[in-house]
């Protein structure tokens, strides 16, 4: 393999967690430990506090500038890591689902608190149907949480997701005393702790010795004891390949805003999480060590500063080496095109780069060529697929305010749909055009910039929509009489694909059940 080295030192992956469940401040003290910054509160929160447009425009306006947050490249024992930034708001799911197309591993961060949440659920569904490798960070053990195997079974009843216990904590909140390393055999004692090369193990490789008294004191050593055993009959070693397929999550205990339990996490995270690896794509499986370079776009980030009314599309480079000024085939417009300024994501900076490998994401300036899900070769045709689009969850009719701004408002619509702000469908025979979002929110963002960058004025109303199926069939006589006979709720996607608007679960089951010839499918490829 012409590129093996570069490949096999990259490991991308996202941190996904329930808002406020700590990914923020675990990115920060991944990003202390990397050298990628020097002090705590560097990384500032990409959350949404309250539930307003403002407050989404004033985040995304900062985001323009600093875009760089969205991908996070650091170093850290001779490993390069690719962080990629997923949002928080639930509003902004989407986003956070085709980031995760792009990762080859997550970190899974729970609130030891609260446990599994909805957010929680929702992304680790997205995490299981690519079989994705999770490694779970149980977080806040600094307060009063779960008993530790109720949350354990929690997580594995809740996620599907069989457990792997890699540190033990010796209790929570004002009684933590630190956690013991059930790999290393040894115990860090919990201190608040906010250097990045602090190393205070002790080792205590049988845990009969004294010392672990002498540390923890009788009744929490004892306790310990009984624990370990229990978890070394019940789970035996980490087997990594368990892990690497998606089947086992090795779990860590800690307390991101004390640095405490980090290190063993990302300890192991660099050993044993995956390197790139090859992908499947519409024509063959493009295998990661190939000399020839693909790569394809899963995030459209534009810029709302009106000075500045560029775009950036976010680049996973999939094989081979992506270079500077050279010309790729962008294989859905059949157009050869290059790239004098691709960025690269070294923390806090944006920089112009040469050259990436596989496992990279790189920032590529666009003024309108790309969609979500578009691939570039070096001339080869074919998509890279298991990009999902899923079912949108609120349906609004738009509507048009200004009939002289019909065209600006179509383009405007036509964008927005490719950066994957939301989804457009139009209704068969009546040609009414729907919109189709995750969160309310999202109709804000649409309804803002089709006024301020396009100049079109719009209006919502409310569909009474609570699901849109994607329709196939081998029968295709079948679905045309179908989507005729339910004209009201029939409707087709922007690529022209047959989609069904459910107006309840029971309509939906209804349908499904009278329709045996016909798949409804809740979510669709790109392609
Ligand atoms: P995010 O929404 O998942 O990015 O969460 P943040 O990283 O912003 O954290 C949410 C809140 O939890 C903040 O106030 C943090 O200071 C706090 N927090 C994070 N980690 C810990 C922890 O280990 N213990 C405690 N007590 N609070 C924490």
């Amino acid at each position: 393999m012409k590129y093996e080295k570069e490949i096999n030192r990259r490991k991308t992956f996202a941190i996904i967690s329930h808002p406020d469940a700590g990914k923020t401040t675990l990115t920060e003290k991944l990003l202390l430990f990397g050298g990628a910054i020097q002090t705590a509160g560097a990384v500032k929160s990409n959350k949404i506090k309250k539930h307003a447009t403002s407050d989404f425009m004033e985040i995304e306006r900062q985001r323009g500038i600093s875009v760089a947050t969205s991908v996070m490249t650091f170093e850290y024992n001779d490993t390069l890591i690719n962080l990629l930034d997923t949002p928080g708001h639930k509003d902004f799911a989407e986003d956070t689902y085709r980031t995760l197309t792009a990762v080859d591993s997550v970190i899974l961060v729970i609130d030891s608190v609260n446990g599994v949440e909805d957010q929680t659920r929702r992304l680790m569904e997205v995490c299981r149907m690519r079989d994705t490798p999770v490694i779970v960070f149980i977080n806040k053990m600094d307060r009063d949480g779960k008993n530790r195997f109720d949350l354990l079974e929690e997580i594995e009843a809740e996620l599907k997701l069989s457990l792997h216990p890699m540190t033990w904590p010796i209790n929570s909140g004002k009684e933590f005393k630190g956690v013991y390393n059930l790999d290393a055999k040894n115990l860090r004692l919990f201190t608040a702790s906010t250097k990045a090369d602090d190393d205070d193990t002790i080792a205590i490789s049988d845990l009969s010795e004294s010392l672990l008294d002498e540390k923890v004191g009788e009744r929490d050593a004892e306790q310990l004891r009984e624990d370990v055993e229990l978890i070394d009959g019940v789970y035996g070693a980490l087997n990594v390949n368990d892990y690497l397929q998606g089947k086992v999550a090795p779990v860590f205990f800690g307390s991101a805003v004390n640095n405490f339990g980090v290190k063993e996490m990302l300890d192991t995270f660099i050993h044993i999480a995956p390197v790139p690896r090859s992908r499947e794509t519409s024509a063959r499986t493009v295998d990661v060590g190939e000399d020839k370079f693909s790569g394809f776009i899963f995030k459209i980030h534009a810029n709302l500063d009106p000075k500045h009314r560029d775009r950036i599309a976010f680049m996973r480079v999939c094989s081979g080496k992506f270079e500077r000024n050279k010309y790729y085939h962008h294989v859905r417009l059949d157009k050869d095109m290059r790239f004098s300024n691709p960025y690269s994501f070294m923390a806090r900076s944006k920089d112009i780069i040469e050259d990436a490998y596989a496992g990279d994401v790189v920032g590529l300036f666009d003024t309108g060529n790309f969609k979500i899900g578009d691939t570039l070769t070096e001339g080869e045709d074919f998509y890279f697929t298991g990009i999902p689009t899923f079912s949108p969850e609120i349906f609004k009719e738009l509507v048009n305010k200004d009939p002289m701004k019909t065209k600006q408002m179509e383009k405007g619509v036509s964008q927005l749909t490719d950066e994957g702000v939301a989804q457009l469908f139009t209704q068969f025979g009546g040609n009414k055009k729907i919109i189709g979002c995750v969160g309310e929110l999202q109709f804000e963002v649409i309804q803002y910039r089709l006024l301020q960058e396009y100049g079109a004025a719009c209006e919502f109303r409310t569909l009474p929509f609570y699901k849109a199926c994607w329709l196939t069939s081998k029968d295709q006589k079948k679905l045309d009489d179908f989507l005729r006979f339910k004209q009201q709720n029939s409707a087709e996607d922007k690529d022209g694909n047959p989609v069904y608007l459910a107006q309840s679960e029971w309509f939906l089951n209804t349908e499904i059940t009278n329709n045996p010839d016909i798949q409804f499918h809740f979510s669709s490829e790109v392609h």
